[in-house]
């Protein structure tokens, strides 16, 4: 695939952290996306985005378990999918 952004093609699989606010504070989801070595654009696959989507729903409903890192808090999403 080609960067839409750049155009470039050196798109690699990485583990990000995506950050989700929820009211005052944030919450840190590791990700598997593509990310583009050119620019820097995340590519999130259908099933990434759904995965966000239950986590966001699952803080919201305070369902998941956090950690506390310093002011923002990591969520263990392993089971969520
Ligand atoms: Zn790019």
């Amino acid at each position: 695939m080609r960067c839409v952004i750049c155009g470039g093609l050196d798109i690699k699989d990485k583990e990000v952290e995506e950050e989700i606010k929820v009211g005052n504070d944030i919450v840190i989801v590791p990700v598997n996306v593509k990310v583009c070595m050119g620019c820097g654009e995340r590519y999130y696959d259908r099933e990434t985005m759904k995965m966000l989507e239950v986590v966001e729903e699952k803080i919201e409903k305070k369902q998941l378990k956090f950690e506390l890192l310093g002011n923002v808090l990591k969520v263990k999403v392993s089971g969520v999918k």
